[in-house]
C-alpha cells in the first residue's frame, strides 16, 4: 500500500520506559475508533488539544496513545470519559484539510494502559504501561486460526464491503492475535465490542471471541443473501413473463392476430364510455379496468373483475321505457285481459291519471295484491305493465331467509353475485319496469339477517334512489321502478312493510265468475296455446262445472286452467294423430281426459256428531273448511292439543275451555268431568288455518258438546272469537270464509254480529244461496248448535254408542263412540269434502230460526 506519508512512521520509534517500565506520551481522545496494533487508518483531528498533541509529537517525533472515549458526544473528554486501555501510534505527515481540519496516517503499535494524567493543557499528557501478549503457538492456536480463517473467506464471498485484499492480508498472518486484531478491524462491530476486543490481551481467547462473531456475521449475510435470491427470483420471473408476452404480442402481430386480453380490455373501454353511467359508476368501472390492465391475463381476479365490469355494464343505468299515459288505452289493455276485479283496475287508472296531471310530482304508489292463489294478481300485474307500455319483471321472496340473497354477496366471497333485485333489473333492461315481488307474507329471517329490513329500504321512497347491493359496491336508483307486491294474507307482513303498502284484495271466485272467466279468458287461450283455435271445440258449460266441483278446490282460477290445458293437450293429441274425437267437451268426456274426479262427493255420515264441530278459516288459499275435534279421555284436566294449531289458536282453545268450565253448571257438567278427564283438540289434516283466533266459537261448541254429549250440527258453519266471558267477537275474512262455506256446499253459517258490515262484499249469488246467523253471545250459538243430547255422556267408558238425534235407527256402519270421529269413509282430499257431502243430506236439518 502506498499512501503519502506512510513511510514517515518508520522513522518514528516506540517511547522507551523508564525505570517503572512507564512510557509518556501525548494523548489524543477518539470519538468513534477503536485503533489496533499494526492496523493503519486515517484520523480526521478537529479538536484543538487534540492538533496541539499531534503537532507537539511531531516535533519530537514521537509516538502519541489514541484512546476511545466512552461517550461518542463528548467534546472536551477528560480522562475519566475514555477507557483505560488505548493503543500506541506513530503518525505519518499531517495535511490540512479544506474545511481546516487535518487529516494524518497513523498506525498501530502496542496496547497499553493509561496510568496517569501528566497534563491536560494545551494537551493531555500521559504515563503508560505497554502491555505485552503470549506469544508461544498452540496446535490449539493454528486450529484456531485455520477455522477463523475459513470462516472469514466466507465472510468475504458474501460481504460485497469486505475486500478480496483483506482476505489474502489475513491469509499471511501467522500470528493469532494479530490475525485476530487485522479482523477485527474490518468487522462491523459497536465500539463496545471493539473495546472489548482491544483489551483481550489472550490472542487465543481474542481469536476465539473473532469466530463468534464471523459466525454471528456469517449467518446475517447468508439470510441476506436468501432474501436477495429471492427478490432476484421474482424479478426474474416477471421479467420473463413479460418478455414472453411481449415475444407472444410481437408473434400475433406478425400473424396479423390481436392479442385477446387487450382486445377485450379495448372493448371493456369503449363499452363503459358509451354505458351512460352515472359519474359514480363510471369511475369505479374505470378504476376496476385499470386493475384488470395491470394483471397477467391469467390472473384468478381477472375473471372476479371481468364479471364484475360485466354485471355494471349490463345493468340499466339510464334507459327508461316511455309510459303511456292514455287512460282510455289502459282501460281497455286491462279490460281485454281481466274479467272482472274493477277495484284494481280503477286503482291503475286513477293512478295513470294523476301520472298524467302531475308527472313527475308524484312518487310510484306501492301497491300489494293480498288474495288467494290464482286470482289474476300476477297476470293483471303484466297487464300493468302492458298498459303503461313498461317491461314486467317479477321475482318471488318466498321461503327468502337470507338477508344476501336480496342484496346480493360482497366480492371476496367466491361465486359471489349480485342480489335478487339487481339481478331482475338487469333482466328487466330499463330503470322503469313494473317489479312485481311476489309472496312478501313468506319471507322468513334468521341469523343471516332479516330480508324484510332490505324489502323496507328498496320499497322506502326516501332511501332507493341510492339502493345498495353488496356486490355492486355502487348505489343503484330504484326510484322510478313501479313496485307492485303480493303476498296470500297480510298477517305475517311486518308492520313497518306493510304500512308503506296500499293493499288492493283480490277474493276468491264463485262458480259463475269462474265460469265467465274460463269462457272469455282461460279457453280461448288455451286451445290457441295448444293449436285448437281453428277446431271449433265447445266446453259445455256443464263440464266446467264439473272441473270446478270435482276436479278443483281452490279459491281462484290456477288449477282449472290447468284442467282445461289437460283438456286441450289430449284433443290436441287426438287431432294430431287423426282419431276420432267430439268437438263438445262434456261432463262425459271429461272422466276419459282427466281420469277419476279428484275431489269425489263422498257419501259420509249423515247425521250429526258429539265432539266435532264445522269452522271456517282464512287460509293462504283463501278460505276454508276447517273441522275441529275434541274428545274427552280419562285424565287429570289437561288439554292437548294436535295438528296444526298454532299458539294463538292454542290460546283461543284455552279461552274456550274457560268459558266451557265456567258454563259446567249450566250445562249439567259435574265439576269432577273436567278433573277427571283430560281433552284433546285436534284439528285433522286439510286446511291450514293461518294463525288467528276466528276459531274461538267453533272450539267451545265442540268441547261443549263432548262434555254434554249434545251432538253438533256439522253442517253449520261458524266463525267468530270468544271472550272468557263467552262474548262473540268479530274476525276478519268473511267474505273468503263464506265463499269457502259455500264452495263446500254449507248453505248455513253463524256470523259475529259486529261483522254485519262486511256481508255487503259478499256476491249476491252466495248471499242468496246462504243462511246466516248473526250472534253476539255465545248461548245463542249453543242454542243453534247443539242438538239435545241423546244419552248421557260417558267419557270413561267410551265404547258405547251414540246416537243421531234426526235418525231414530241406529247404523252400525254409522256409530260412534262419544266425541270421536268417523274411522272410516273419510275425505279423499279436505275434510271440507266431508262436509261437502254431509250436506247432500241436509234436508232433515232444522231450519235457522229467524235473527233480529
Ligand atoms: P296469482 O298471481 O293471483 O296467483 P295468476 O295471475 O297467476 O294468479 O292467475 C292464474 C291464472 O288465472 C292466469 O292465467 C290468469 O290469467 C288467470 N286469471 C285469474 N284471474 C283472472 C281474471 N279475473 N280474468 C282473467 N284471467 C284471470
Amino acid at each position: 500500500m502506498q499512501v503519502p506519508g506512510m513511510n514517515d512512521f518508520y522513522s518514528v520509534h516506540n517511547a522507551d520506559p523508564d525505570k517503572d517500565g512507564l512510557i509518556e506520551c501525548a494523548l489524543i481522545p477518539f470519538p468513534e475508533l477503536v485503533l489496533y496494533p499494526n492496523m493503519v487508518t486515517p484520523l480526521f483531528i478537529g479538536r484543538e488539544r487534540s492538533v496541539a498533541a499531534l503537532l507537539a509529537a511531531q516535533a519530537h517525533n514521537e509516538t502519541v496513545i489514541g484512546v476511545a472515549q466512552r461517550n461518542a458526544a463528548q467534546t472536551e473528554p477528560t480522562i475519566k470519559d475514555l477507557f483505560s486501555i488505548g493503543t500506541e501510534m506513530a503518525m505519518g505527515r499531517p495535511m490540512r484539510m479544506p474545511d481546516g481540519s487535518t487529516s494524518v496516517l497513523v498506525q498501530g503499535r502496542r496496547r497499553v494502559e493509561i496510568v496517569k494524567v501528566i497534563q491536560t493543557v494545551p494537551y493531555i499528557r500521559i504515563k503508560a504501561r505497554p502491555l505485552t501478549e503470549p506469544t508461544e503457538r498452540s496446535r490449539e492456536a493454528d486450529a484456531l486460526r485455520r477455522a477463523v480463517l475459513t470462516l472469514f473467506d466466507k465472510c468475504v464471498q458474501l460481504n460485497p464491503n469486505l475486500s478480496e485484499e483483506s482476505y489474502i492480508y489475513a491469509m499471511n498472518i501467522d500470528e493469532p492475535g494479530w490475525l485476530a486484531d487485522l479482523i477485527a478491524s474490518t468487522l462491523d462491530l459497536k465500539i463496545d465490542e471493539r473495546q472489548n476486543l482491544l483489551e483481550m490481551l489472550d490472542p487465543i481467547e481474542r481469536l476465539h471471541r473473532i469466530s463468534v462473531l464471523l459466525g454471528r456475521e456469517l449467518e446475517v449475510l447468508e439470510i441476506e443473501e436468501q432474501i436477495n435470491a429471492q427478490v432476484q427470483q421474482e424479478v426474474n420471473r416477471g421479467q420473463r413473463e413479460m418478455y414472453l408476452r411481449e415475444q407472444m404480442r410481437a408473434i400475433q402481430n406478425e400473424l396479423g392476430e390481436i392479442d385477446i386480453f387487450q382486445q377485450e380490455i379495448n372493448d371493456l373501454r369503449e363499452r363503459i364510455d358509451q354505458a351512460n353511467m352515472p359519474r359514480e359508476v363510471q369511475d369505479k368501472a374505470v378504476k376496476e379496468l385499470s386493475r384488470l390492465m395491470m394483471m397477467p391475463s391469467m390472473a384468478p381476479e381477472v375473471g372476479i373483475i371481468r364479471t364484475y365490469l360485466d354485471w355494471l355494464l349490463e345493468l340499466p343505468w339510464s334507459k327508461m321505457s316511455e309510459d303511456n299515459l292514455d287512460i282510455d288505452n289502459a282501460a281497455k289493455v286491462l279490460d281485454a285481459e281481466h274479467f272482472g276485479l274493477p277495484k284494481a283496475k280503477d286503482r291503475i287508472l286513477e293512478h295513470i291519471a294523476v301520472r298524467k296531471l302531475a308527472a313527475d310530482k308524484m312518487r310510484s304508489p306501492i301497491l300489494c295484491f293480498v288474495g288467494p292463489p290464482g286470482t289474476g294478481k300476477t297476470s293483471l300485474g303484466r297487464s300493468i305493465a302492458k298498459a303503461l307500455g313498461r317491461e314486467f319483471v317479477r321475482v318471488s321472496l318466498g321461503g327468502v331467509r337470507d338477508e344476501a340473497e336480496i342484496r346480493g354477496h360482497r366480492r371476496t366471497y367466491i361465486g359471489a353475485l349480485p342480489g335478487r333485485i339487481i339481478q331482475t333489473l338487469r333482466r328487466a333492461g330499463t330503470v322503469n319496469p313494473v317489479f312485481m315481488l311476489d309472496e312478501i307474507d313468506k319471507l322468513g329471517h334468521d341469523f343471516r339477517g332479516d330480508p324484510a329490513s332490505a324489502l323496507l329500504e328498496i320499497l322506502d321512497p326516501e332511501q332507493n334512489n341510492a339502493y345498495s347491493d353488496h356486490y355492486l359496491e355502487v348505489p343503484y336508483d330504484l326510484s322510478k321502478v313501479m313496485f307492485i307486491t303480493t303476498a296470500n294474507t297480510l298477517d305475517p307482513i311486518p308492520p313497518a312493510l306493510l304500512d308503506r303498502l296500499e293493499v288492493i284484495e283480490f277474493n276468491g271466485y264463485i262458480e259463475e265468475e269462474k265460469l265467465s272467466i274460463a269462457e272469455k279468458f282461460l279457453i280461448p287461450r288455451q286451445l290457441e296455446e295448444h293449436g285448437l283455435s281453428n277446431k271449433r271445440i265447445v266446453f259445455e258449460e256443464q263440464a266446467l262445472r264439473t272441473i270446478i266441483r270435482e276436479y278443483t278446490y281452490e279459491a281462484g282460477v290456477r288449477n282449472f286452467e290447468r284442467e282445461i290445458a289437460n283438456v286441450c293437450r289430449k284433443l290436441a293429441r287426438k287431432v294430431a294423430s287423426k282419431e276420432k274425437y267430439s268437438r263438445k267437451v262434456t261432463p262425459e268426456v271429461l272422466s276419459e281426459f282427466l281420469g277419476p274426479a279428484q275431489f269425489l262427493q263422498e257419501r259420509l255420515e249423515d247425521k250429526d256428531q258429539v265432539g266435532l264441530a264445522t269452522g271456517v278459516a282464512y287460509t293462504d288459499g283463501g278460505g276454508d273448511v276447517m273441522v275441529v275435534e275434541v274428545m274427552l279421555l280419562p285424565g287429570k284436566g289437561n288439554i292437548t292439543f294436535t295438528g296444526q294449531l298454532g299458539d294463538v289458536m292454542q290460546e283461543s282453545a284455552q279461552a274456550a275451555y274457560s268459558y266451557v268450565r265456567s258454563q259446567a253448571k249450566m250445562f249439567d257438567i259435574k265439576p269432577s268431568a273436567f278433573d277427571k278427564n283430560d281433552i284433546h283438540v285436534h284439528l285433522p289434516e286439510g286446511a291450514i288455518p293461518k294463525e288467528g283466533p276466528s276459531a274461538g266459537i267453533t272450539l267451545a261448541t265442540a268441547m261443549l258438546s263432548a262434555m254434554t254429549g249434545r251432538p253438533v250440527h256439522g253442517k253449520i258453519a261458524l266463525t267468530g272469537e270468544i271472550t272468557l266471558r263467552g262474548k262473540v267477537l268479530p274476525v276478519g275474512g268473511i267474505k273468503e270464509k263464506m265463499m269457502a262455506a259455500h264452495r263446500a256446499g254449507l248453505r248455513k253459517i253463524l256470523l259475529p254480529d259486529r261483522n254485519r258490515k262486511d256481508v255487503v262484499e259478499i256476491p249476491r249469488k252466495i248471499l242468496d244461496e246462504m243462511e246466516i246467523r248473526y250472534v253476539s253471545e255465545m248461548s245463542e250459538v249453543l242454542e243453534v248448535m247443539l242438538a239435545p243430547a241423546v244419552t248421557k255422556p260417558k267419557p270413561k267408558s267410551p265404547s258405547r254408542s251414540k246416537r243421531s238425534p234426526n235418525k231414530t235407527k241406529p247404523s252400525t256402519s254409522t256409530a260412534r263412540r262419544p266425541g270421536t270421529t268417523p274411522s272410516t269413509k273419510r275425505p279423499v282430499k279436505t275434510p271440507a269434502v266431508r262436509v261437502q257431502a254431509a250436506i247432500a243430506t241436509l234436508e232433515g236439518l232444522p231450519s235457522l230460526p229467524e235473527n233480529s
